[in-house]
């Protein structure tokens, strides 16, 4: 244990390793190396220029196969002077393991290796273990967990749970699992109208009283109440824009930009219908011209709470004794696309560093995080 344990001696190659998205800096070969070396089939599935790994133990499609899901990419430093120490230097002070990386998420990924490597050794069970590591979290995420299960599904592999180490807990180790997330809808509104001088408004049509008209309205729209697992969705106005710099000037257009956070009352479609139809209302009424540009990054999911939540949660308690709630709070991860293929939960580290200067865990959190990984995998899949 402690600073000598092989999940720390990991996380620490794997923080040295300058894997900024979606650079992989050897941080992928680390793991194929001590994965290969431990008995398991790895296989590389880069596509798009980025690294990826599948690693399984045991039988191939096996109908109790865990897998875990991580990434070894990470955000860039910023600021490298405002950190107290290098970033990619996997420094341990007072008991704090510092890097880029350390809460999100190569620590989790050194936990779920070594976890995974020391019961296909130690234990005997009729199921299999896979690992699937990706180099695209952080960015596009379009060659990266993606690309896995494509192969995945090409090559006939399979899993039947699956556990992602994204950092989940808030304020203490073991807080909080991950059991679903709210989809994420970006849209652009613009409204077009007439350009003018503002001392003949009659000549202009003046986009920006309708846009505030249009945006008090969407604004004001109560999406829902919140559902059984989820917080009511929410729609937020990022920027409105003309581009105008003149005081004289009736612009001609206004961007309305804004991005709902929404939960599984909805789904992409149902509120882009919403949006369109507000745009149609709004046209009708003036004579602007509305047009709408969205991005979907998500859309909702959940994994109902039963025997992979309960599985997380009772390897929490009997590890270090803390209740985790069940939470479907937070950004995207890529458990929206493992979703597709099977039951997934989410569980790691204390995220409160996450992306931020100086990001650190404590040394002792990542044992533990192992601890409780290799106990889900032997309660799982040990009869
Ligand atoms: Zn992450």
């Amino acid at each position: 244990m402690g600073a000598n344990s092989d999940v720390l001696q990991l996380s620490r190659k794997l923080i040295k390793c300058r894997s900024v998205t979606p650079k992989n800096d050897g941080a992928i070969e680390i793991v194929e190396k001590e994965l290969l070396r431990a008995g398991f089939e790895c296989f590389r599935v880069d596509r798009g220029g980025i690294c990826n790994l599948f690693a399984r133990w045991g039988e191939k499609n096996h109908k109790k196969t865990f897998g875990f899901n991580g990434h070894t990419d990470v955000v860039p430093e910023g600021d490298v002077f405002s950190w107290s120490c290098d970033p990619f230097g996997g420094v341990i002070k007072n008991g704090l393991l510092y890097g880029r990386g350390a809460a999100d998420m190569k620590t989790a990924v050194a936990a779920f290796v070594v976890a995974a490597k020391e019961v296909s050794e130690e234990i005997f069970f009729d199921g299999a273990l896979v690992i699937m590591l990706t180099g695209d979290e952080e960015a596009d995420a379009t060659d990266g967990t993606v690309a896995i299960l494509d192969w995945m599904k090409a090559n006939d592999e399979s899993m039947s749970v699956c556990l992602v180490g994204e950092p989940t807990c808030s304020e203490a180790m073991g807080d909080t699992i991950k059991i679903g997330r709210r989809g994420s809808l970006s849209a652009v509104i613009t409204l077009q109208g007439v350009q003018g001088h503002s001392a003949y408004p009659e000549r202009a049509l003046n986009p920006l009283p309708i846009v505030a008209k249009l945006v008090s309205r969407i604004t004001d729209h109560e999406l829902d109440q919140g559902t059984d697992y989820f917080d009511p969705s929410t729609l937020t106005i990022t920027s409105i824009d003309t581009g105008n710099t003149a005081t004289n000037v009736i612009p001609q257009s206004c961007e309305v930009m804004l991005n709902i956070r929404f939960n599984d009352a909805h789904s992409s479609g149902s509120l882009l219908n919403w949006l369109e139809s507000e745009a149609q209302k709004i046209e009708n009424e003036s004579r602007v011209k509305v047009s709408i540009k969205a991005k979907v990054s998500g859309e909702s999911f959940i994994t109902k709470p039963g025997e992979l939540s309960n599985l997380a949660l009772s390897a929490i308690y009997n590890i270090i004794g803390a209740e985790a709630k069940l939470s479907t709070s937070g950004g995207t991860s890529d458990a929206r696309f493992v979703r597709e293929h099977c039951p997934v939960v989410e569980f790691g580290l204390l995220g409160n560093t996450l992306h931020q200067v100086d990001e650190h865990v404590e040394v002792e959190h990542v044992d533990q995080l192992k601890i409780i990984y290799k106990s889900m995998l032997i309660n799982y899949l040990v009869e």
